[in-house]
């Protein structure tokens, strides 16, 4: 592994006590590969907004750092100042600032229309409290016009005061190192982290992948696809691919990796040994 990359892990908000508690297993596990950080998503709309902050408290009072995310398609800016002092208060220093999706069907009014005008809310209210990560889209963002208007937004977002980006997943390594190339070209310093997803389950996959505009390229579907219903095989090759995918990563020079976890830690851990990460 390169020099201590940037290890950081993703978690969902649980519904119940016991997804908490399933969680809360998941994070003791995870915290032996020494992450930065956890970070917690945020449902479209604030659907999850007290439960993301639960969450986010319960990391940081078992002596973590927490970071909420927090999108803003549907939000006005009293709602978006009352949840920043909130965080203030419970002493997070670092937000992942999103636009968000508005479920089909619901009306997306609000003050903000992208994210880069969400963070330039965050430091116009907050100064530089927190660390903002944001994200960004090597395969391109399933609305963008073109890869070059996806980089002059990615741009915005970055001069409104973002410190460090996290990727969407994707399986291509190439699309990742000609994304930060692109981005060095138009003087985008800021480290931009690489988002990982472990693969579970095929269907879960494809259907995610058709939503957020990653590609599971022609090969690997086609392989994930001859496992049927032999969930053990297939987790067993989509953890060797992912582990290539995490080496092949950090030999080129990412800064780090960041794990969406779906709340499971057994496949991350595999994952982050055979890469020598951590303590263990
Ligand atoms: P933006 O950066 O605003 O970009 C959205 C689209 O608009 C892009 O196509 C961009 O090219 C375009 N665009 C940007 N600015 C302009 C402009 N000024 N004019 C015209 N077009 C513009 N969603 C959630 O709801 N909750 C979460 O917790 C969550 N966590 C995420 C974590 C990560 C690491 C990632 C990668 C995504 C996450 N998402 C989450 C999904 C995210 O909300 C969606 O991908 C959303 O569609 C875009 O969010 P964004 O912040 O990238 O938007």
């Amino acid at each position: 592994m390169n020099n201590a990359p940037i290890i950081s892990f993703e978690f969902f908000p649980p519904k119940t006590a016991e997804g908490m508690a399933k969680l809360r297993t998941a994070r003791e596990q995870l915290a032996a590969f020494n992450p930065k950080f956890f970070s917690v998503t945020f449902g479209a709309g604030g659907s999850t907004r007290d439960r993301t902050l639960e969450t986010v408290v319960d990391i940081q009072q078992a002596g973590y750092e927490g970071a909420p995310h927090l999108s803003c398609i549907s939000s006005d800016k009293a709602e978006i100042r009352t949840l920043l002092a909130q965080y203030q208060q419970q002493g997070i220093k670092r937000l992942v600032a999103l636009r968000g999706d508005v479920p089909s069907g619901e009306v997306s009014a609000g003050d903000f229309r992208y994210a880069n005008e969400l963070v330039s809310f965050i430091r116009e209210e907050t100064g530089d409290w927190f660390q903002i990560e944001v994200a960004a889209y090597p395969e391109f963002h399933p609305e963008s016009s073109s890869p070059t208007a996806d980089l002059k937004y990615f741009k915005q977002k970055v001069d409104a005061g973002a410190n460090a980006a996290i990727t969407q997943y994707f399986y291509n390594a190439d699309a990742y190192f000609r994304f930060v190339d692109q981005c060095e070209k138009s003087g985008i310093t800021i480290p931009i982290v690489p988002g990982i997803m472990p693969i579970y389950n095929f269907t879960q996959l494809a259907r995610f992948s058709s939503v957020c505009g990653a590609e599971i390229p022609r090969w690997l579907r086609l392989r994930l696809q001859d496992y049927g219903d032999d969930l053990a095989s297939l987790r067993a090759f989509g953890t060797e691919v992912v582990e290539d995918l995490c080496e092949q990563l950090l030999a080129g020079g990412a800064p780090g990796l960041h794990f969406y976890t779906l709340n499971q830690a057994g496949t991350i851990s595999s994952i982050l040994e055979q890469l020598g990460a951590g303590e263990k």
